[in-house]
């Protein structure tokens, strides 16, 4: 039953991330810095009036990536090694009716950028560009249920240790003396230390050389007995 106009954009997130694979599983898992940066028909500072008194906020968005490949009732979430399935609404599954995600974050600040009113957030779980469609005050003594079950998903995944090749220790120390590269290296370690691979790939042996993308950098890296391993970092060709 269709209910409402379509929806728009009010926003759009920037992130560091700018692929799928390697975003946190949930917002909150890593500290990287993000800004929510207002359409121009939403880019009025009086919106935000009184945000700052806020210290988290929840996004509500579009899994905009997703959203073409439709949805299914069941699907095989991650932390169930990809075999079990479940339905679509007892999980936090990216492919969904109406592709709608929703992640709290922690607001540092309203600053203006280009023209346009911007939030400046940290520790979100989103794909850089990704359109927001509501934007909303996080109140604990209502939205913190500290005793809610929390099924397959009660605590956070356990972290990968991780290891730096000299090659990767020299280029992340290079680019960290870089204004925009400041969190890099907290980056590379929060975003690998969840194990970015899928489920059924942690099962075995695992010799596969693996990327990842943030900023305009490719970290890449693979699992040894030890850890995971982070080789080198090259500048994104794409
Ligand atoms: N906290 C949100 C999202 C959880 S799933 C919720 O519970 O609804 C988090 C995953 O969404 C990330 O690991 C990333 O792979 C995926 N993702 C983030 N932004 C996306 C986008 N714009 N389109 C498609 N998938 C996205």
């Amino acid at each position: 039953m269709p209910f409402s106009s379509q929806l728009n954009a009010v926003a759009i997130c920037r992130t560091p991330y700018k692929q799928k694979f390697g975003i946190p599983r949930q917002p909150g898992l890593v500290n990287a810095v993000g800004y929510i940066e207002f359409e121009p028909a939403f880019n009025h500072l009086d919106a935000v009036r009184g945000i700052e008194q806020y210290s988290h906020l929840w996004l509500l968005f579009c899994f905009h990536e997703n959203v073409a490949q439709g949805w299914k009732t069941t699907v095989r979430p991650p932390r169930l090694g990809g075999n079990e399935k479940l339905g679509v609404f007892a999980t936090r599954s990216t492919f969904r009716p109406n592709g709608i995600g929703q992640s709290v974050v922690k607001l540092h600040g309203v600053v203006q950028r280009k023209g346009k009113v911007c939030l400046v957030i940290s520790g979100m779980d989103l794909l850089d560009g990704t359109p927001i469609v509501d934007i909303k005050p996080y109140i604990p003594f209502s939205d913190a249920i500290l005793d809610a079950k929390g099924g397959i998903a009660q605590d956070a995944p356990e972290l990968m240790p991780l290891i730096y090749t000299p090659l990767a220790t020299e280029q992340i120390n290079h680019y960290c003396q870089q204004e925009q590269y400041q969190d890099l290296a907290e980056l590379i370690t929060g975003v690998l230390a969840q194990d970015p691979r899928p489920a059924y790939k942690k099962a075995k042996d695992d010799a596969k050389l693996y990327q990842v993308a943030l900023y305009d950098l490719d970290i890449f890296w693979h699992v040894t007995a030890q850890g995971i391993e982070v080789l080198e970092l090259k500048a994104t060709t794409v």
